[in-house]
Order: structure tokens, then C-alpha cells, then sequence
């Protein structure tokens, strides 16, 4: 790992189940760390170990050199980046990385007026879940100036394992939206397996263990597949948060003209939840519209 400057000043935006691990590990590595969320209760455990609380965005990017933000949809990224008090107008000549998975489009746009205010900035999303962000394994799919990401490259190693630079602005959430793609049909399967185990009167948890070191392996089977066994909802990654990137997604695929049937289906599926109330709970709750959950 390269050393990151601990005399970088980072700021961060966005404290919720991503950002808080995401932080630590910045200010744990020696760097003046300001913060800024929503609500500011969840910047407590940061500021007691030593960051510094600043009341917006703006006045957080004032005193960074390096601004990241990890917020939750693509209008919040609108408001923190371009909002009066927000990041843009008051940043200077600082690296500014947008780490929430939002558009692709939204991406380029940020890094025009970036560039148009003397700043860089690399669009940055993020896979590994919030198991990835504790212990600093996430993967970090990064668009952007070539010169930027190897500025944020040692930032970026304090919180992931698998950083690559994936091409120009844009092309970091591009990747990030053929991650959500091939989770989306994953978990279905993952819920189909399990439907067909229980409705079969398999024991659940032997099937997982068969099966989990096999061809049919992967992050979904092997760490939802128990959480669903168990019947444990909880976020991880909000269903409300999926259905956002699916449809980010689908837009991207209907410009282009791609047909995505699996991520259709999907996101038909992760919508009746939201209306059945499941919005903030966790992806594996789709279990539930198969009979696959306690
Ligand atoms: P989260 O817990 O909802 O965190 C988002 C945080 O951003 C919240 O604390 C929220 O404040 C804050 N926020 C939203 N709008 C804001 C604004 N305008 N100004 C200031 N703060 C604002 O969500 P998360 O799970 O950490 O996910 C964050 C992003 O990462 C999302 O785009 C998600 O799709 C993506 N992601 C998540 C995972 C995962 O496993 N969780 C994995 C990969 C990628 P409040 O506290 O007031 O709501």
C-alpha cells in the first residue's frame, strides 16, 4: 500500500451504514478528518474520536484538500456537490470523490464543473457491502483523470482492497451498474434455491453448506444465504438503495437499447416490497415473496 500524505485534510460527507466505517479508517490513519451529515447524531462516534463537526458541506470542503462524499441517491449527490452550501461552491482547487452509487451521467456532469472551478473529481462507487467497509475490503471502481486517481489512490487503499481505474468520468458507476446487474439476478437465485430446498424439506442450513463451496458460490449465497435462513432482515444494503441502482440501471440499458429481462424482473420484485413496507430492510428480504424466510 502506498502511504497516503497524513497531511491531506479530508473532509466527508454522508456518515450513514457506509460512511461511518469509511471515515474511521481515514481519521484512524492519521488524517484531519471534517464531517458533515444529515443528521448529525450519527457524526457523534467520529467526533468523540477526533474529527472535526462542520454545520454544511460547504464549510467541510473549505477546509479539505480532499472532499469524499457517501451519500444515497443521485439528488442527494446534487445537493451536497452543487447546493449554496455545498461542496463546489467553496472547494479549492481540491480532489473531490463522489463514492455514493449514483448516475453515470450525474458523474460527468460533476466532473465539468469541477474542472470548470479548478477541482478534480473522480466518481468512485463502491462493492463489499457493510462487512466490505468495516474491515476496509471494499471494491472501488473509479472514473475519472488518470492524474486524479493516482492522487486518491493511497486515500482510497485505507478503505478497499480492489481499486481500479475503469476510464473517464462516468465510467466508475458504468461499472458499478454491472455489479448491481449481476447481483440482482444473483439473489433471485439465491431465494429460488432456498424456496425449492424448504418447500423440498431439506434442512436449510445443510444445503448451505454443500452448496456454498461449489460452482453455485458467490457473496450472495454464501453471506445472504444464511441471513435468510435465520430470517434476519436487517440492512447491509437497503432494498430502498437497490431499486434506486436498478433503476439507474435499466435507464442507462434502455438508452442504450439493451434488454435486461433478469433486472426487470427484479426490480418488479424489490418495488412490491417497498410497498409492502420492506424499504429499509435488507436485500435478502426478497426472500419473503418466495417462501424462502422464516
Ligand atoms: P445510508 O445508511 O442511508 O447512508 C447515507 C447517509 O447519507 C445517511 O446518513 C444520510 O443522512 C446521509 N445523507 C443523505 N443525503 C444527505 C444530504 N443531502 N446531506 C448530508 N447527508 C446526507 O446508506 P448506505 O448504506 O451507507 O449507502 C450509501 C451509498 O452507498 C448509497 O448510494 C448505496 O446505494 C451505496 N452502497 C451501499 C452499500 C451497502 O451495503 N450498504 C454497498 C455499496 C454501495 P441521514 O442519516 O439523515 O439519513
Amino acid at each position: 500500500m502506498s502511504e497516503s500524505n497524513p497531511k491531506a485534510r479530508i473532509g466527508f460527507v454522508g456518515l450513514g451504514i457506509m460512511g461511518q466505517s469509511m471515515a474511521a479508517h481515514l481519521l484512524a490513519a492519521g488524517h484531519t478528518l471534517r464531517v458533515y451529515n444529515r443528521s448529525a447524531d450519527k457524526a457523534r462516534a467520529l467526533v468523540e474520536q477526533g474529527a472535526i463537526w462542520c454545520d454544511t458541506p460547504g464549510t467541510v470542503a473549505a477546509g479539505s484538500d480532499v472532499v469524499i462524499t457517501m451519500v444515497g441517491y443521485p439528488s442527494d449527490v446534487e445537493q451536497v456537490w452543487l447546493g449554496a452550501d455545498g461542496i463546489l461552491p467553496h472547494a479549492h482547487k481540491a480532489l473531490l470523490i463522489d463514492m455514493t452509487t449514483s448516475s453515470p451521467e450525474l458523474a460527468q456532469r460533476l466532473a465539468r464543473e469541477a474542472a470548470q472551478r479548478g477541482c478534480r473529481a473522480l466518481d468512485a462507487p463502491v462493492s463489499g457491502g457493510d462487512i466490505g467497509a468495516r474491515e476496509a475490503r471494499l471494491s472501488i471502481m473509479v472514473g475519472g483523470d488518470a492524474a486524479a486517481f493516482a492522487e486518491a489512490l493511497p486515500i482510497l487503499q485505507r478503505m478497499g482492497k480492489t481499486i481500479v481505474h475503469t476510464g473517464g468520468p462516468g465510467s466508475g458507476q458504468h461499472t458499478k451498474m454491472c455489479n448491481q446487474l449481476v447481483i440482482a439476478s444473483t439473489i433471485m437465485g439465491v431465494c429460488e434455491g432456498l424456496a425449492y430446498a424448504r418447500t423440498a424439506g431439506l434442512d436449510l442450513d445443510v444445503v448451505l453448506q454443500c452448496i456454498s463451496g461449489g460452482a453455485a458460490g458467490s457473496f450472495q449465497l454464501n453471506v445472504m444465504g444464511p441471513k435468510i435462513v435465520k430470517g434476519d432482515h436487517a440492512p447491509g444494503f437497503m432494498i430502498e438503495h437497490f431499486l434506486k441502482d436498478l433503476s439507474i440501471a435499466l435507464a442507462e440499458a434502455g438508452r442504450m437499447k439493451l434488454a435486461l429481462p433478469g433486472a426487470e424482473q427484479a426490480r418488479k420484485l424489490y418495488a412490491q416490497l417497498v410497498d409492502e413496507g420492506h424499504a429499509r430492510d435488507g436485500t435478502q428480504a426478497l426472500a419473503l415473496l418466495y417462501g424462502a424466510a422464516r
